[in-house]
């Protein structure tokens, strides 16, 4: 049996795409992509979308239509309407509202200076609340250990201690990732999130998240990132290049090579439709099993 048909069979799978804005879509986010498409397709799920745009200062203006009409042209459809991060901040503020009132999140002066000698936050407000009327950032209360069964990566495990209360909304009042994913996620009812291993180490946050508000987790799967030559990740930080559609039969081939799935040669000359209906029957997370990084290289 395949790890990808381990999921029970009676739940309806939900799953979903969620880039940030911050870039075009370039070749590692077309894997991630295509990893929890057919994921999503070989469980004949849903295979929802949602634009991480709740980061203005980061995002790239047109980016988000850029990416939509990239994932498009890949014929990567999506169900239903696109979620926009963006337009979420009321459901938000009350969570972070009600998270404070309920004494799981309290408000923190600490600046990044003040913060640069530690890797875990110090809990500095947390023993002594700053003034009521200082400019704050709010920081969610972390405790215990948590652990998933990552579809990919295995059994994970992570003491709280060594993670630390975490920033959930930004002293400028804009609402950090961690928060938002978790949320949304719910308001989506997604129940299998496949995306890439540099999100792992979010994973004990998200989960912390989930616990406070009485959530039941996702079920997880990190996929490989792709590297480069000098072994920095794929990503738009790191200017990776757009990839172009007029090239969409190779760049699916290489994707599917770095999701070890292997055409053979009359399958490679299909048309894209059909190279792309046929690898869903192929998707097989387990051949990508406790896989971290795949070198860009190795797919030319
Ligand atoms: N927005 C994140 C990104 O573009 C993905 C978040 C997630 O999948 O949880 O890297």
């Amino acid at each position: 049996m395949t790890q990808a048909s381990s999921i029970a069979p009676e739940i309806p799978y939900v799953g979903r795409f969620a880039p940030t804005p911050s870039g075009p879509l370039h070749f590692g986010s077309l894997v991630a992509a295509l990893a929890s498409y057919l994921d999503a397709k070989a469980h004949k799920g849903l295979w929802l979308m949602r634009i991480e745009d709740i980061d203005p200062p980061r995002e790239q203006p047109g980016a988000s239509d850029t990416i939509l009409q990239a994932l498009e042209a890949f014929e990567l459809f999506w169900d239903g309407k696109v979620m926009y991060q963006s337009q979420q901040n009321e459901r938000y503020q009350d969570q972070v509202d009600q998270l404070i009132q309920a004494g799981l999140a309290y408000p923190c002066q600490c600046s990044r200076k003040q913060l640069k000698e530690y890797t875990v936050y110090p809990n500095s407000c947390r023993k002594n609340p700053p003034p009521a009327d200082a400019e704050c950032a709010i920081r969610l209360k972390t405790e215990g250990i948590f652990s998933i069964e990552d579809r990919i990566q295995g059994h994970c495990q992570w003491p709280m201690e060594q993670v630390g209360d975490f920033i959930i909304q930004r002293r400028d009042k804009l609402f950090a990732y961690q928060l938002a994913v978790v949320l949304d996620d719910q308001e989506q009812r997604i129940n299998q999130v496949v995306r890439g291993y540099d999100i792992l180490e979010s994973t004990p946050r998200q989960l912390q998240l989930l616990k406070h508000l009485n959530l039941t987790p996702p079920t997880y799967a990190h996929i490989p990132v792709i590297v480069q030559a000098n072994g920095q990740k794929l990503s738009k930080q790191n200017l990776a290049p757009a990839i172009n559609s007029k090239e969409k039969h190779q760049l699916l081939l290489r994707a599917l090579a770095a999701l070890q799935i292997f055409p053979e040669r009359e399958i490679q000359a299909c048309a894209y439709s059909d190279i792309l209906r046929w690898s869903v029957d192929q998707w097989d997370p387990s051949r990508l099993a406790m896989k971290q990084e795949i070198p860009e290289a190795d797919l030319l």
